[in-house]
């Protein structure tokens, strides 16, 4: 998957979305502002010089150095779909936009497609939103806490250092009066420089991190986040 799901804005009506995309030519012109944002980038070599030409009905993107062809849907979601984009646009519109979840028979009334294109197309968009929400970094006012999993053997210490017990990180990104939005756990040993390394994927440059000061959360630094003990 080379492109992220497009993203439309919060609230947009559906007069509103069909105007921005109700045709295909104004669905492909998306895709292709989307992947391409500065023009044309082979996929193959990264060169920008091409030509480019029709084919029953497609776009094709030659590149002047290794002379393959492209579509813009090469590599997405759309490659190889049989189904027009704005059924695709419609659908991911009908998801990011619902409140509620959508069922795939819904999906199905409001795109007059068969109930299992339906269901895959479901299928298909969100486990694209959930890899995105996975991937996205925790930002502003975010809570770290240690976190530990499962039994002990007798005699065992107890609390932080006790054996047998899975270690997890837990952050929590939280409003600016401590109302949690979203957690995030992982399993981790604590050490300075596992912490460092789970800061640079797990938090933006921009989160300030409140923590009750387990010596080594103060490698959350590393990653641009600034710190603080509560
Ligand atoms: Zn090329």
């Amino acid at each position: 998957m080379g492109i992220n799901l497009v993203q439309f804005q919060k609230g947009l009506s559906m007069g509103q979305f069909m105007e921005r995309y109700g045709t295909e030519e104004k669905c492909h012109a998306a895709v292709v502002a989307l992947r391409w944002p500065d023009g044309f980038v082979c996929p193959d070599c990264g060169e920008t010089r091409h030509c480019a030409f029709e084919r029953k009905g497609l776009t094709y993107w030659q590149c002047s150095a290794c002379r393959e062809q492209t579509t813009v849907m090469c590599g997405t979601i759309f490659e190889a779909t049989k189904l027009p984009l704005t059924t695709w646009f419609l659908a991911m519109h009908l998801l990011t936009q619902a409140k509620n979840n959508v069922s795939a028979l819904e999906l199905k009334r409001h795109l007059g497609v068969r109930y299992k294109t339906a269901w895959l197309l479901k299928h298909k968009l969100m486990q694209i939103m959930s890899e995105r929400e996975a991937s996205r970094q925790l930002d502003g006012r975010v809570e770290i806490d240690d976190a530990y999993l499962g039994g002990e053997l007798p005699g065992g210490k107890s609390g932080r250092g006790s054996e047998n017990k899975v270690s997890f990180i837990a952050a929590v990104e939280t409003t600016e009066t401590g109302g949690p939005l979203r957690v995030c756990l992982k399993k981790l040993e604590f050490t300075k420089e596992a912490i460092a390394e789970w800061a640079k994927t797990a938090l933006a440059a921009s989160a300030h991190v409140v923590s009750d000061g387990l010596w080594c959360f103060k490698a959350v630094t590393g990653s641009g986040a600034t710190q603080e003990r509560s």
